[in-house]
């Protein structure tokens, strides 16, 4: 099953003076196992277009429905968090535990796992984003480089196992090498356990290689390119 988004529309603080549509009438269909872009300039919706796919914001008007569970529902929004793992920008900002393990456990301890099984999760989140558990596991998020900062977030959402892993410009502020691990780590987890990727981001170069469509989006709507 997909994620379908029909007819979506999205106003900030509706009603009011300053109220701002900034998502107008978009229909899309995310399949299992497949690779989206989602381009579009500064402003454009972007980010608060994917923040409607796990309930963070919901529609204004029109719906979306994850693996046929409404967003609006507010009983499936756990159920529907644990389908999609959300990778904000910057993502590194919000590491706070002590250790990288205990971090990346973050996600895992909230589903209500038992010990065994978070741990098997950190490890192996770990080993996925190129972090040596043995290296890693124990230090402070504080001693990372930025490149593995980030691929500490990344594997926070990953020990979560998502069906559908959504990134908000995941390379963004990386060095050429950093850009690259994390397109091959996004790559190779679409290819080893068929997780749907959607990715943000303003530069088509970042998207063209792997992406099976891309998507713009200007001035809240959405085209197919
Ligand atoms: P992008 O991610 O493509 O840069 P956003 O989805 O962040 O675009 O923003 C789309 C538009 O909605 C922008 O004009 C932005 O100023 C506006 N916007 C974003 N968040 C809010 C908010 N919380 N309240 C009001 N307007 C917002
Ligand atoms: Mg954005």
């Amino acid at each position: 099953m997909p994620i379908n988004i029909e007819q979506l529309s999205h106003t900030y603080l509706p009603g009011s003076a300053l109220a701002y549509p900034a998502l107008s009438n978009i229909s899309l269909t995310i399949s299992e196992g497949e690779f989206l872009g989602i381009i579009g300039h500064t402003g454009s919706g972007k980010s608060t277009l994917i923040q409607h796919l796990n309930g963070l914001l919901l529609p204004t008007e029109g719906n979306v429905q994850v693996d046929g569970l409404d967003t609006r529902e507010k009983k499936l929004r756990k159920q529907i968090r644990s389908l999609v793992g959300m990778v904000f920008q910057y993502p590194e900002y919000q590491l706070f535990d002590e250790t990288v393990a205990r971090d990346v456990a973050f996600g895992p301890k909230n589903m209500g796992l038992g010990e065994d099984e978070i741990a098997t999760r950190v490890n192996e989140a770990l080993r996925l984003v190129g972090l040596d558990p043995e290296a890693f596991s124990e230090k402070s998020p504080f001693e990372l480089s930025g490149g593995e900062k980030r691929r500490a977030a990344l594997a926070g959402i990953l020990a979560m196992r998502p069906k559908y892993l959504v990134l908000d410009e995941p390379m963004a502020g990386l060095d050429p090498r950093g850009r690259r691990e994390i397109l091959s780590l996004v790559e190779s987890l679409r290819r080893d356990f068929g997780t749907s990727i959607v990715m943000v981001s303003h530069s088509m170069d970042d998207v063209a290689m792997y992406a099976d469509r891309i998507a713009v989006l200007d001035q809240g709507s959405l085209f197919m390119v």
